[in-house]
């Protein structure tokens, strides 16, 4: 269903800088065309949802490697160069749109700035935020794990090696694409618990449940839905053992409630490699294997980053 909502969301949006709508007048030199052009993947995101956005500068092929400058509301984007033979002919640059899941439903617009000092010239491009409808999920978890206080939570969440900084760690931006095939599910199972579902613990409202729940018994193996390099393998306190893999440009999946770790930090894996195995360990209320995505430390619905590169696979050529 999820996926399906996904895939009519897939749709084109187009803009470029304002036309030369001006009249011509003897003497005056006609408008300059626009050197700025913008693509989006989809005019609809809906909320957790990832869009692709792509750049075709004149003037920063000319001037050389300068990249645009992307801003959506208060807050900058990365940038990547399209590798040549690209399957987006015209296109020099792209950016990720992560949309946070309680991201205000109605119309968003990115801003894109291209060359510098006075031959600098700015375009946007808007979409629609669409709000994401879920019923709330009740689930039952060990009294230590339904509530979690400040400090406990400080203390005991992360593993001694990153303690403090899984948010500085998903901050982190490799330049470098690891992964080079279509990405696939990590496990088989049904999907039982969908992205931005309200969360009720022993009958609490404790928040959102902010990736896919993939039914499956402890020691299923879990595999990597896509290359990356392993950046965590560890027991911590509410997701039990969990595997990070960053897949590089911003993207990261994680893996949790496993009942075994299949990977160092450190590790490169491939498409489909064993990470571990599927378990109950942290709060969790039986086996089943949760599989979280974040890009640019926003967490995303990971089918639906999923569904974006198999419908843009940035390596094939046009
Ligand atoms: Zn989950």
């Amino acid at each position: 269903m999820l996926l399906a909502a996904v895939l009519a969301a897939i749709g084109s949006a187009c803009a470029h800088l304002p036309s030369d709508g001006a009249e011509l007048q003897p003497g005056v030199e006609p408008p300059k065309k626009s050197r700025v052009s913008l693509r989006l993947s989809s005019g609809v995101l809906p909320q957790g949802g990832v869009g692709l956005l792509w750049i075709d500068s004149e003037l920063a092929s000319t001037s050389g490697k300068a990249k645009p400058l992307v801003s959506w509301e208060d807050r900058m984007l990365p940038v990547f160069a399209l590798p040549a033979g690209s399957s987006r002919p015209g296109a020099d640059f792209f950016a990720l749109l992560p949309v946070p899941h309680d991201a205000l439903p109605g119309i968003a617009d990115v801003r894109v700035t291209s060359g510098e000092g006075g031959s600098a010239e700015a375009a946007s491009i808007s979409f629609r935020i669409e709000e994401r409808v879920t019923e709330a999920e009740r689930v039952r978890v060990k009294r230590r794990h339904a509530q979690v206080r400040g400090r406990a939570r400080r203390t005991a969440v992360v593993a001694p090696p990153v303690r403090g900084a899984l948010t500085r760690l998903y901050d982190a931006i490799s330049e470098e694409r690891l992964w080079s095939e279509s990405w696939r599910l990590p496990a088989p199972g049904e999907i039982t618990g969908v992205f931005g579902a309200k969360r009720v613990y022993n009958s609490r409202v404790q928040g959102y449940h902010l990736g896919l729940d993939i039914r499956a018994r402890t020691g299923d193996p879990v595999a990597a839905p896509a290359g990356g390099r392993v950046v965590l393998a560890a027991r911590l306190f509410l997701t039990g053992n969990t595997v990070i893999i960053d897949h590089g440009l911003g993207v990261y999946t994680n893996y949790a409630h496993l009942s075994r770790l299949k990977v160092r930090r450190g590790q490169l894996v491939r498409v489909g490699e064993l990470v571990g195995l599927a378990g109950n360990t942290g709060r969790s209320s039986g086996p089943h294997l949760h599989w979280g995505a974040v890009v640019h430390g926003i967490k995303v619905d990971p089918l639906a980053l999923t569904q974006l590169w198999r419908d843009f696979p940035l390596e094939t050529p046009g």
